[in-house]
């Protein structure tokens, strides 16, 4: 196992760590380096399992210091990108969506380009969703972009049609829908051309 004061590197390893800490009381496991709960790969017990390709997950640990970006607020936790794939980790943030993205950069390029879309509504709103978006992406745990005009506006993990990230999307008063929510089909509403 690595000496170093930083430990081991990427989610897995750094899981893998973690778990015999979280479990021995003796231990303050809270400054220690780990996925967050209920992102991709976060386990109580036994350590995660690598996956074949890159795939975005979030770690977490507490700080309770002076905000490494030099602006002098107190940071409870640090949250860092990661991936499942690899030992990549991202630099350190102050919130866990922030993270996120960074790991999607990682793992799915180009994920911040594509349409935010309306959240799940209907029969007909996958199938539009799929022709919205690349052949395969959400197979390949590829992030889907909604607007949120509701309480939660985090990042959800797993709530993706393919398992991937939801990844939250705020109207701003200059583009209140800034894609394609007006072409959406509504449940009842198809109709021939
Ligand atoms: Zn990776």
């Amino acid at each position: 196992m690595s000496t170093s004061p930083d430990g081991p590197r990427g989610a897995v390893a750094r899981h893998t760590a973690y778990l015999p800490a979280f479990w021995d009381k003796s231990t303050n496991s809270r400054p220690i380096w780990r996925i967050d709960w209920g992102h991709p790969g976060f386990t109580h017990r036994t350590p995660p399992e690598a996956t074949p390709d890159h795939q975005p997950t979030a770690l977490t640990r507490s700080w309770e210091q002076p905000a490494p970006d030099g602006s002098g607020e107190t940071w409870h936790h640090l949250h860092r990108g990661a991936c499942l794939g690899c030992p990549w980790e991202g630099p350190d943030r102050r919130r866990a969506d922030e993270a996120v993205e960074d790991a999607h950069d990682h793992t799915h390029p180009g994920w911040h380009t594509l349409p935010a879309v309306p959240e799940r509504q209907g029969r007909g709103w996958l199938t539009h969703i799929q022709h919205l978006y690349p052949d395969g992406w959400f197979d390949r745990g590829g992030p889907i972009r909604t607007l949120r005009t509701g309480i939660e506006k985090r990042h959800r993990p797993g709530a993706a049609p393919g398992g991937g990230y939801d990844i939250a999307v705020r109207p701003t008063k200059r583009s209140p829908n800034p894609v394609v929510f007006l072409s959406l089909p509504l449940d009842n509403a198809e109709e021939a051309a």
